[in-house]
C-alpha cells in the first residue's frame, strides 16, 4: 500500500508540483489550503506523512503542528515544515512544536523528496537498517564499526552513540538537551557544555584529512546530521 501525504499550503501552484512530483513517486496525495480545514482533516483520518506550510489562512502551520503534536493519535505523525527564507528563528520554533523536519522556501522538489523518503522510512522501525549510511559515512549496528570514506573510525562509546543518534534522524536538529537525553538518557544530570565536547571529539575523529564536516552547529538550537552533505547533486 502507498503512503497517504496530505500537503497543506495555500500557494496553489505549489500544491500542484508537489501533487504532480509525490504522485509521480506513487504516493497517494491529498491537499488542504487552509489550516482549518487540514486540522478538522486530521481529526478524521491521520495520513502517513504531512506537508505543511508555515504561514495559512485559518490557522497556521505552526499552531496546527502543535494541536497535532498534543492529540496522541498524532503524536508521531511525520511532519515537514514548509518556511520561507530567511526566518532563521521561525525555524528553530517550528522545530521546538514538533516538525519533524523543516525546508526552507524556495526549495528543489529532489530535496523535498528525499526529506519525505527520509521521513517515512525514519517512521517504519520495522525498516530500520543495520547498517545506517549516509555519504561516505557508514555506521554498523551489529558490529559497532564505524567506516567513511573506506576507512575504519575509531570512537569511545558516548561519540559512537552520539553519532548513531543523529544518523538515525539526518536533517533533524536537536537541542544540548534533546542529546542529553537521547544518547546520555534523561535521568542522568550532566551539562549541557559536555554535548559540545562530544561533539567536538566526534568531529576530530570523523573529519580527518580534509574530509567534509556532515555535523551542522545550528546557532541558537543545536546540532544535526546534515543529510545532503553526500550528495552532489546541485538544485
Ligand atoms: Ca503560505
Amino acid at each position: 500500500m502507498s503512503a497517504r501525504i496530505l500537503i497543506v499550503e495555500d500557494e496553489e501552484p505549489l500544491t500542484m508540483l508537489l501533487r504532480y512530483n509525490l504522485e509521480a513517486e506513487g504516493y497517494e496525495v491529498e491537499t488542504a489550503a487552509r489550516g482549518d480545514d487540514a486540522d478538522t482533516r486530521l481529526k478524521e483520518a491521520t495520513p502517513d506523512l504531512v506537508v505543511l506550510d508555515w504561514m495559512l489562512p485559518g490557522l497556521s502551520g505552526i499552531e496546527l503542528c502543535r494541536r497535532l503534536r498534543a492529540r496522541p493519535e498524532t503524536r508521531q505523525l511525520p511532519i515537514i515544515m514548509l518556511t520561507a527564507r530567511g526566518e532563521e528563528s521561525e525555524k528553530v520554533r517550528g522545530l521546538a512544536t514538533g516538525a519533524d523536519d523543516y525546508i526552507v522556501k524556495p526549495f528543489s522538489v529532489p530535496e523535498l523528496l528525499a526529506r519525505v523518503r527520509a521521513l517515512l522510512r525514519r517512521a517504519n522501525p520495522e525498516r530500520v537498517a543495520t547498517v545506517l549510511t549516509i555519504g561516505d559515512l557508514e555506521l554498523d549496528r551489529e558490529k559497532k564499526r564505524v567506516v567513511r570514506n573506506g576507512r575504519p573510525i575509531d570512537l569511545g562509546p558516548t561519540e559512537y552513540r552520539l553519532l548513531e543518534f543523529l544518523m538515525e534522524r539526518p536533517g533533524r536538529v536537536f537541542s544540548r538537551e534533546q542529546l542529553l537525553d537521547g544518547v546520555w538518557g534523561s535521568d542522568i544530570y550532566i551539562d549541557e557544555r559536555t554535548v559540545d565536547v562530544h561533539v567536538g571529539r566526534l568531529r576530530k575523529a570523523i573529519n580527518r584529512g580534509n574530509l567534509t564536516d556532515p555535523i551542522r552547529t545550528v546557532r541558537g538550537a543545536g546540532y544535526s546530521l546534515d543529510d545532503r552533505f553526500g550528495r552532489m547533486t546541485g538544485t
